[in-house]
Parts: C-alpha cells; structure tokens; sequence
C-alpha cells in the first residue's frame, strides 16, 4: 500500500503527540514531535545564556546554530524516540516549565526556523511519516495527504499539562501552566515567519471534550480513508 504523510498542527497541548504517535504506531509509520527540536535548540540557548537571563544574546544564537546537532534516538524500551543535543539526552530536561517559558521566543528566529524544516523535510522524503507540530502543513509538508489541525479550549489544556508536570515532579501552579499555554499560543499564532495557522486544507479537530480513545479512532479512520485512496 502506498504511504502517505500526515501532518499534526495545533495549539500547545492539544494532546499532538500523543495522537500522532498512536497513530504513527498503527500504521507503521515514523513519528516525529517537531516541537522537541525547537524546544532542544531552546535549551541549548539556555544553557549558554542567550535567552532567559536578564539580557537576550538572540545573534549569538544564531551564530551558534551551525555547532547544534540533534538526533532522534529510538529508545526500545520506551517505545517512542528521545531527543539528543549534541550527543546528551535531553528529552527530560526539554519538557520543563522552564524551557516551555523561552521556546517560543526561540521559534520566532528565522534562521532556527530554516534549519529546523530543512532537517524535518529530510525526514519526510520517503513519506510514510506522522509529524506534529505548528506549521508542519503549512510550511514542511504543504502537499501532505492528510492534514489535521488540534484545538480545544485553553482550559482543557492547560489543566492536561498541569497533571503531566504534576506527575513529573515539577512544583507550579494550575496559573502558571495556563499563562503559559496562553502566552505561547499567542506567540505562535502572530510571529513572522510560518506562524501557527490552520491549513485551507485541514480537518479541524476540537478534542475538548474527547477522550484518547475517541480521537485516535476518529483520526486512524480519516487516515485509513486517505491511504485507501492512494
Ligand atoms: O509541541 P510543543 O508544545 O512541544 O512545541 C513547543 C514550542 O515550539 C511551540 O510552542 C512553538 O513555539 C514551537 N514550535 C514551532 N513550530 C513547530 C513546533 C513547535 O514553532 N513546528
């Protein structure tokens, strides 16, 4: 059967990943979470203090960018592929509260835009592909299959990645959490370059009020019905 690409955009934590790895596992596709790219370069930002300090260093990030290496490394035991920067895992330290407050300051460079789609187009020449993240069918994958655009109301998000952190140990507030859905949605949506923005040519899914179940059913049989297609 002939593969397709599928793309997943939407606002912050609207449940992408977790659909799209789903799905990615049911047809045997790859997944990729786009977001862990720009929240790695993010990172690495941060740790030589170009953004997040008192004084942002934005040129001397972009000048850095070339030394940057990111890798997805399939874990087995996990059954998903974590994120390395330069050869260092990172996927825990990416998903902070912290990081989560610089990165989309971060997605707004251009030149960190450019490298990133350039590596993600690379990884979709073959299809057979799920990727998630802002402008993956907008800007990555214009001509992708099928096109999926996640919203829900920013409470229903906000309160999901309060549990997520919770679990993880982080200490913060349901406040904090929905400030920062918010502040990043908003960044997303009026940045210059590739802002996040539904496709003419996406499905609109509101999963306020969905369980994970019913989406992944949902979304696997729009996919089925394009693939049967091809
Ligand atoms: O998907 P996730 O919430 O981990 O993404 C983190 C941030 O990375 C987003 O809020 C957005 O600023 C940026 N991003 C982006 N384009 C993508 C994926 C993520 O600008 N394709």
């Amino acid at each position: 059967m002939q593969k397709i690409t599928i793309a997943i955009d939407g606002y912050s934590s609207t449940g992408k990943s977790t659909i799209a790895k789903e799905l990615a596992r049911a047809l045997g596709y790859i997944y990729v979470d786009t977001g862990a790219m720009y929240r790695a370069v993010t990172l690495h930002a941060m740790r030589k203090g170009y953004v997040g300090g008192h004084t942002e260093h934005l040129d001397a990030l972009v000048k850095s960018l070339p030394g940057i290496e990111l890798n997805f490394v399939y874990n087995t035991e996990l059954g998903f592929a974590e994120m390395y920067l330069n050869d260092e895992n990172v996927e825990g330290e990416i998903r902070t509260l912290d990081v989560s407050r610089q990165v989309s300051k971060v997605a707004t460079i251009k030149e960190v835009r450019i490298k990133l789609v350039d590596m993600q187009k690379g990884m979709g020449k073959e299809k057979g592909i799920v990727m998630d993240g802002r402008d993956i069918g907008t800007v990555v994958f214009p001509e992708a299959e099928l096109k999926i655009f996640m919203t829900a109301s920013p409470e229903a998000r906000a309160t999901r990645r309060y549990k997520e952190l919770l679990d993880k140990g982080e200490k913060l507030s349901y406040a904090d959490v929905l400030k920062n859905v918010q502040d990043r949605d908003y960044i997303d949506s009026h940045r210059e370059f590739s802002p996040l923005k539904k496709a003419e040519d996406a499905i609109e899914f509101d999963n306020s009020d969905m369980g994970l179940k019913e989406q992944f059913e949902r979304i696997h049989g729009y996919a089925l019905r394009v693939i049967e297609k091809q």
